[in-house]
């Protein structure tokens, strides 16, 4: 067993701090202050502002930050799981948005050459862009996938999509998206297929943002999508028809886990600094609150909870990278790295008392965005669902 990072995954992560400290930390009052003079302003990518957000990608583009997910041969930089993990845990230690480009999803391999040459090459080269989004949830399907109503059928020309899809991210901002679609109701879940919808092609009124959904956390706009007789060609059918499922279960699930792992972990890391920062600083009673018991108890019991979830997250990208199955790991990291932040922020919040309610500090932004997290990407039950049915399967060994 080797709990050493390698040197170059040391090196990575320094180098990621060092944009995070230096590029995006610094703009977090004026982010903060943005949102609350222009209550105009809606999306994560209008605060910060378009033309910011790509000039912070060519920055990092400038230091090798480009394309860290995809193969090299393909001219990405080939970084496996851990350094997913890395990334991630580096890059949410702010609560800006961000994200480093020329990333396409890798399911896309899954699809032939077309969806090399055509998605992942032009994002590779940054005309296209990318921004995660895998448009599943429906108003009648959520925590269960299976039961999506979208509908896509064969014309003879292309696949012709119906439907709404609702609480998706990004979709405003995105060049093209995953979506998967039923293509053989009578045959559940075997029957939904995945397909690439191009915003170019898909042509109106195929695709509409229908919507936007303001959540309760100020910057994190969620979109409806309709799908109205929308064209999708046969090339962009990401696997096999049929065959959807099975595909987003193998190369979304478990690196959409693992981002929640990261990305809980970074929020919780930051908040636990700044909570432990403050409590020195703060005397009340004529001491400084880090010298009470009972908050030094708070900082302990959170840096312990801190502590378990970064082993469960990285010993689940090792094997990750090793090939293996860790549908149940996964779902065991984003249900610890839910709960842990969670309680985490609470705490920093509890140890700043009323100065950590308010909008003059930032534990606000991570407060909210830890609690949309814990429903993101699959809810809390689900994950506890995935767990108990894999030990009751005996598919896993308990001990
Ligand atoms: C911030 C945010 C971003 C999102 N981004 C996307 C996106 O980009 N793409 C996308 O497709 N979706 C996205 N979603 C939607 C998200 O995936 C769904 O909200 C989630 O899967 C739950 O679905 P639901 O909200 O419809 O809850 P429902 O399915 O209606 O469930 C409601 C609640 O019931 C409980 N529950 C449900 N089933 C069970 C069960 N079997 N056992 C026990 N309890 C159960 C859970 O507590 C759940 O929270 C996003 C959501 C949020 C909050």
């Amino acid at each position: 067993m080797d709990f050493e990072l390698t040197d170059e995954q040391k090196m990575l992560r320094d180098m990621v701090r060092r944009f995070v400290d230096e590029k995006l930390i610094p703009l977090e009052q004026e982010y903060l202050l943005q949102k609350r003079e222009d209550r105009r302003l809606r999306t994560r990518h209008e605060i910060l502002g378009e033309d910011k957000f790509y000039q912070l990608q060519e920055e990092a583009k400038n230091m090798g930050l480009w394309a860290l997910w995809l193969p090299k041969e393909y001219g990405g930089a080939g970084m496996g799981f851990i350094e997913y993990l890395i990334v991630t845990e580096e890059l949410k230690k702010t609560f800006i948005w961000f994200e480093f480009g020329g990333d396409a999803p890798h399911v896309l391999l899954e699809g032939g050459q077309n969806m090399i040459d055509n998605y992942l090459q032009p994002c590779i080269r940054g005309d296209k862009h990318y921004h995660g989004v895998f448009a599943q949830t429906e108003p009648n399907a959520g925590a269960d996938p299976a039961a999506i109503e979208t509908t896509a059928t064969w014309d003879g020309n292309n696949w012709i999509l119906n439907g709404t899809k609702t609480f998706i991210g990004e979709a405003e901002f995105t060049d093209f998206l995953l979506l998967p679609a039923v293509t053989d109701k009578s045959k559940g879940h075997q029957g939904i297929t995945l397909f690439v919808v191009d915003r170019e092609t898909a042509t109106r009124p195929g695709y509409k943002v229908s919507r936007l959904i303001e959540t309760m956390a100020d910057d994190w706009t969620l979109c409806e999508l309709v799908l109205d007789d929308c064209p999708v060609p046969a090339e962009n059918v990401v696997g096999e028809v049929g065959e959807g499922f099975k595909v987003a279960q193998k190369f979304l699930v478990v690196r959409g886990r693992l981002h929640h792992g990261g990305w809980q972990l970074g929020a919780a890391g930051r908040c636990l600094q700044k909570a432990a920062e403050y409590a020195k600083s703060r005397t009340t009673f004529g001491k400084p609150l880090a010298e009470r018991q009972s908050i030094q108890w708070m900082i302990a019991d959170s840096a312990l909870d801190l502590h378990c979830t970064r082993w469960i997250a990285y010993h689940c990208a090792w094997k990750a990278d090793r090939g293996e199955d860790v549908r149940l790991e996964s779902a065991m990291v984003k249900l610890h790295a839910d709960e842990m932040a969670f309680r985490l922020i609470d705490k920093a919040v509890q140890i700043y008392g009323a100065l950590g309610l308010t909008k003059e500090t930032d534990l606000h932004r991570f407060y909210l965005t830890a609690r949309m997290l814990r429903i993101a990407g699959g809810p809390m039950e689900i994950m506890r669902k995935v767990i108990a049915r894999s030990i009751l399967s005996e598919e896993y060994p308990v001990i």
